[in-house]
């Protein structure tokens, strides 16, 4: 099944007709291809994208709410389809792939909600001397073309948490989907474009991340750039972008702890916590628990429990209903898990379970007497389903390790104690802390993002309506008497 681009509201191949191969993780098998979009095909759908913002923003706001509904049907409609995809190209469980679809739609319908009351302010009449005779209010304005750089591991969540909010507020877009999933986003593209947003206005380019990245980040008519990924192709696209000055957002990498303290109570709901935290999607999400602090009174009888639990895990197709965990996005990827769960274990770590893999299929590991010296412990983001279990004695040692990472996403902490809770509440370094639970979590609602280099901005219906647009003040001179 070969896909192509869509482009200026046209499926279209890449310029030179080159293609890209799209294959399934848990089979190898080849699903089909997508278009290697070339220089000149991205100069011609931001060309389009600037033509259709302006089409798109005189569209009135409670039009463009009925086109989201009228998506949202669509996509309830293809559910079953856009999920098996899903689970095809990335290995993702086919019931966790219908939850994300259902999700999407559920983001498209917020955001179109909070759209509604996204309103403009007001100065107080009369503020000071010179002004007191004029009116002084503001408009939320479009930026106008915003790139939404979408990753592999939520390409249907995070295509809506970019795509949706940019379009509601009047900008155009065009979706980078990744290399690894780029089918699942030609769909939604699609039936946006079915709904009734105009084909310049919402287009999809697939191919090189690097190439295509750089071309359209790099453009001065790209006026926002959204990404979702690394810390090291943020950090890239926020040096390489710079020349133009665009808004750029940047959701980026994580090395999240659970935080087991002594009084954590119930030692199998913090090892329950930690599976929810890790083996979810193999391991492969952003705000995924990823270093096991769990106090030195419970390390033992935690370390064995957590090896109960995760072995006969059922690990293998992903398109079956009882497999409770499937492959890593490529064999590529996983040979990179294991290659750093074999640098952790040369680093003096021991491997009590897994460490192993089989094609793209990574077993679950455990990995104790985990030091804070070792990367894994700080700046290595392991996204697999590896759990690295490091020991503490205190609250304060809890969070200097805690802290001891270059990213700051979420944090999950299991104390009886408010007041313990409370102290790592206001002193973990993150965007999120999760109290009596996984750092695993999100609401669309509330503010997703992350501390040092996890990132710029927040996501969320009431942050990203801002962040996709500008204020304008507008003031009426000597409008009163
Ligand atoms: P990645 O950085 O390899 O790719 C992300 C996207 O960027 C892809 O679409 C890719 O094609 C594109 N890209 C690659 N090079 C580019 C360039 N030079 N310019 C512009 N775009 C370019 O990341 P990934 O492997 O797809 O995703 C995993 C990473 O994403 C992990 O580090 C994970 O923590 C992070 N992530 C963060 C969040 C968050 O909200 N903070 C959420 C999900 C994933």
């Amino acid at each position: 099944m070969d896909m192509k681009m869509l482009i200026g509201g046209q499926f279209v191949d890449a310029s030179d007709g080159k293609t890209q191969e799209n294959r399934n993780p848990a089979t190898g098998e080849l699903i089909g291809t997508v278009p290697a979009a070339t220089k000149e095909d991205i100069d011609r759908a931001v060309a389009n994208a600037v033509k259709g913002q302006k089409e798109w923003s005189r569209v009135p706001l409670y039009r463009r709410i009925e086109i989201f509904d009228k998506f949202r049907e669509l996509l309830a409609a293809n559910r079953r389809k856009v999920a098996e995809m899903m689970c095809r190209e990335g290995g993702k469980l086919i019931g966790d792939a219908l939850g994300e679809v259902d999700i999407t739609g559920y983001v498209f319908r917020v955001f179109g909600e909070g759209a509604r009351n996204h309103y403009g302010l007001t100065l107080t009449q009369g503020i000071e001397p010179r002004i007191e005779k004029d009116i002084v209010f503001t408009r939320n304005e479009p930026l106008g073309v915003v790139a939404c750089i979408v990753p592999f591991n939520f390409p249907a969540e995070l295509y809506a948490h970019k795509v949706a909010p940019a379009l509601i507020t009047g900008n155009a877009v065009i979706v980078k989907s990744a290399s690894d999933t780029p089918m699942a986003d030609i769909m939604f593209t699609e039936l946006l474009v079915q709904a009734g947003v105009p084909g310049n206005a919402a287009q999809i380019v697939t191919g090189s991340g690097a190439k295509i990245g750089d071309w359209l980040t790099q453009d001065p008519r790209v006026d926002a750039i959204s990404l979702t990924g690394s810390t090291e192709v943020g950090a890239h696209i926020m040096a390489t972008a710079a020349k133009h000055v665009p808004h750029v957002y940047l959701e980026l990498g994580g090395n999240d702890p659970l935080i087991v303290c002594e009084d954590c109570g119930d030692l199998d709901a913090a090892v329950q916590d930690s599976l929810d935290g890790r083996v979810y999607n193999a391991g492969q999400t952003c705000c995924a628990s990823k270093r096991f602090l769990v106090h030195n009174s419970l390390l033992d009888a935690y370390t064995k429990k957590l090896v109960k639990a995760l072995t006969g895990l059922r690990v293998g197709d992903p398109s079956k209903p009882e497999t409770q965990m499937g492959p890593v996005i490529s064999e590529r990827a996983a040979k990179d898990v294991i290659g750093q769960v074999e640098a952790t274990v040369a680093a003096g770590a021991k491997c009590l379970l897994g460490g192993k893999r089989n094609g793209a299929f990574v077993e679950p590991t455990v990995l104790a007497g985990v030091t804070r010296a070792m990367p894994v412990a700080g700046q290595l983001e392991i996204f697999g389903p590896v759990f690295p279990v490091i020991g503490f004695d205190t609250v304060e040692e809890a969070i200097e390790i805690a802290n001891g990472s270059p990213y700051g996403l979420h944090a999950g902490v299991r104390t009886a104690s408010m007041k313990t809770a409370m102290k790592f509440a206001t002193e973990l370094q993150c965007g999120c802390v999760v109290i009596g639970g996984s750092g695993n979590y999100r609401s669309a609602h509330q503010a997703f993002g992350g501390y040092k280099q996890t990132g710029v901005g927040r996501e969320g219906v009431g942050y990203t309506l801002n962040e996709f647009t500008q204020t304008k003040t507008v003031a009426l001179r000597s409008i009163l008497d």
